[in-house]
């Protein structure tokens, strides 16, 4: 049994329907899969109606941006949780709000040198999605600039770029808190992605341990083995889970839908941690 527990839909910056992304999980033959949108349970009702209809398993998630202390983005999956929970659910509805205006300020930036206008932006996100990067991408590709996203993030969005600008986040400890206190399982995502910018350093690792964290996602195209001896080295200390997943983005990234995945025995350890939303299961 083999579990894909990180998937992106077009409820954030994926580019299928969360019902397309569980018939690719079931076409893939995994035996079931998270959907874990950036900052949004959006996609949960949707996938929920299509994991039963596939017979999979699915697993309610989301994926939290972190910013710590000095400035290192540190993604969280959280998993299970309740959705309606006061705390986590302002908390990442404020962070939605950033990223709008954050978009709009990219956009701006790059309307001075390209002809992009924040309505072109505009038709490339879902309604009621949440805004990224990858959606400044789409337009970019819209009018021609770049031939896809991945030549978007090289050129003109990636953190170094005169049109980038950086977002306040909630920091990883205060995200594992608020997930741990709507019922829900948090674990880093793809830790050691080195080539995304500067990781977390050890004490942080530990911190995050303290805070509550339940584990890490080991095998993630991003984390490089170096990386991933750390991680497992980590986890191995403090008795957390370790999992693997693809980071499914459909047609916005070449990860391919149970690239990696995990296995049978950790996620019903994972799902035994969860008290906010239980598993979807056929
Ligand atoms: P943001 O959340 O707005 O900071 O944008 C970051 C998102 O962009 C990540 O969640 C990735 O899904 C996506 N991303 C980052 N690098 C690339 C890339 N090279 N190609 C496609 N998508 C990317
Ligand atoms: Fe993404
Ligand atoms: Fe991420
Ligand atoms: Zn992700």
């Amino acid at each position: 049994m083999s579990v894909d527990l990180h998937t992106h839909s077009n409820v954030s910056d994926g580019t299928e329907t969360p019902a397309e992304v569980v018939a690719a999980a079931a076409l893939a033959g995994l035996e079931g899969l998270a959907l874990t949108d950036h900052d949004t349970t959006k996609g949960w009702a949707e996938a929920t109606i299509a994991a039963r209809q596939h017979g999979i398993i699915l697993l309610p998630g989301m994926e939290i941006t972190t910013l710590t202390e000095n400035g290192i983005s540190a993604h969280l999956l959280s998993y299970l949780h309740d959705p309606l929970h006061p705390g986590l659910s302002s908390a990442v509805s404020e962070a939605r709000d950033g990223r709008l205006h954050r978009a709009r300020r990219i956009a701006d930036r790059l309307s001075v040198d390209f002809p992009l206008t924040w309505e072109t932006v505009q038709e490339h996100v879902s309604a009621g999605a949440t805004v990224g990067r990858p959606h400044l991408a789409d337009a970019l590709v819209g009018i021609g600039a770049v031939a896809d996203r991945q030549e978007a993030f090289d050129h003109l969005l990636h953190a170094g770029s005169p049109y980038y600008v950086s977002q306040e986040n909630m920091h990883p400890t205060t995200a594992i808190r608020l997930v741990r206190e709507a019922g829900g399982v948090p674990i880093l995502a793809h830790g050691m992605a080195s080539a995304r910018g500067r990781t977390v350093s050890q004490a942080q690792l530990e911190e995050m341990a303290e805070a509550g964290l339940a584990g890490v996602e080991v095998r993630h195209r991003d984390n490089p083995e170096s990386g991933r001896r750390i991680l497992e080295k980590f986890a191995a200390r403090h008795g957390l889970l370790m999992t693997g997943s693809s980071d499914y983005h459909g047609t916005g990234k070449a990860n391919l839908i149970g690239e990696n995945t995990t296995d049978w025995e950790t996620v019903e350890a994972l799902c035994a941690q969860a008290t906010g939303t239980a598993p979807v299961r056929p």
